[in-house]
């Protein structure tokens, strides 16, 4: 059971014990900062060749499917009545198709602190050996591109000391009463501990109530140390493995915001993932090649300074957008029907109800 506590730099001289570990003489109680990686970044790959084009076109949506996701939209807002959607009738529909750029760095970030847990009996084992420096410890990553955390005790650096907190006692005053063992005045006799001149039932003629804290101990096992006096204090390894996401779309002049497209999917177009990506050359639209160019170079830069890039994946997606235009009761009203997911939006519903005020 690592409590993973932080304890104070100055009540620690154990830290400054070992403030010499070798690799390790950064490393400050209450977390150090993050560790760049010793390996240099290795040169990008050579040139990928650019996707090529397929069928690209996105078959048009049908005047059936828009009205059913229009439907399906309206019935999930309890507050839009179905009018426009069962009676609306649509007078065009434009495509406003248009592309995603995904780029995902999958990297690897360490860093040290000293930390300490209850001491169950390890036995310390600080400078019975030299302690592997923070990039020497093996670590086995999750699955390519899955976010993960993981706590490492850095072996040859844990020592045993008394708990600060307790003073080697194992207890400390339970706060709930101050140590009385006794909280607030019995409701009943007021603190007299009589009532209409009998002793009083209630609090046993306490006057007081039994701390329920502490059941009337006054004192509670110390947290820091769980009862066992003594701590193993170690430098703690935290390994964290990160998914960098980030997206660009080609700008479109539909109407529809961009943040909406997040939650859709598209159709995928070009797919490749390796260790340092090569920009994407020559995609048929130059926007997409600018986004590759820009986003590799500053994930790269970026990333590889306190962290280790373990692999990189790009994607271009085609996104379905169909701008649908209808009249209803006599006035145009707009909706948009996008994604492989065919999800709806419409800002100018004309028909919603006041019961979201509850
Ligand atoms: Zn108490
Ligand atoms: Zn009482
Ligand atoms: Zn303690």
């Amino acid at each position: 059971m690592n409590s993973a506590a932080i304890y104070p730099p100055l009540a620690a001289p154990a830290a400054n014990m070992f403030g010499n570990v070798p690799g390790y003489e950064g490393t400050m109680a209450g977390g150090g900062g993050y560790l760049p990686p010793p390996m240099p970044v290795e040169p990008v790959a050579p040139p990928q060749p650019g996707p090529t084009p397929e069928d690209w076109s996105i078959p048009s949506l049908s005047e059936d499917v828009a009205r059913e996701a229009f439907k399906s939209f309206v019935n999930s807002n309890c507050c839009y009545s179905s009018g426009p959607a069962d009676d609306g009738v649509i007078t065009s529909m434009e495509p406003f198709n248009t592309y995603r750029y995904r780029l995902e760095t999958f990297t690897e970030s360490r860093s040290t602190e000293w930390a300490h847990k209850p001491h169950e009996g390890e036995p310390p084992d600080f400078y019975t050996q030299t302690a592997p420096r923070p990039w020497e410890i093996p670590a086995t990553p999750p699955s390519l591109f899955t976010s993960h955390t993981e706590e490492i005790r850095v072996p040859y650096t844990s020592s045993i000391k008394e708990c600060h907190t307790c003073h080697a006692t194992g207890t400390m005053q339970c706060e709930t009463c101050h140590g009385s063992g006794y909280e607030k005045d019995c409701w009943v006799c007021h603190g007299s501990g009589t009532n209409n001149d009998e002793r009083c039932n209630r609090c046993d003629a306490k006057g007081r109530d039994r701390c329920t804290a502490c059941n009337a101990h006054g004192s509670k096992e110390c947290e820091t140390c769980e009862g066992k006096k003594q701590l193993l204090t170690y430098i703690n390894l935290k390994v964290e493995w990160t998914n960098n996401v980030e997206d660009d779309v080609v700008e479109q002049n539909s109407g529809l915001k961009l943040g909406d497209l997040s939650s859709v999917s598209g159709k995928e177009l070009f797919k490749n993932s390796q260790y340092l990506l090569y920009p994407l050359i020559g995609f048929p639209n130059p926007a997409i090649s600018q986004a590759s160019e820009r986003l590799v170079r500053e994930h790269q830069s970026k990333y590889a300074q306190n962290s280790r890039i373990l692999q990189q994946r790009q994607k271009v997606e085609l996104i379905p957008i169909t701008k649908v235009n209808y009249k209803w009761k006599g006035d145009s009203h707009v909706y948009y029907v996008f994604g492989n997911e065919n999800q709806v939006s419409a800002d100018d519903y004309p028909a919603t109800c006041c019961c979201v005020i509850l």
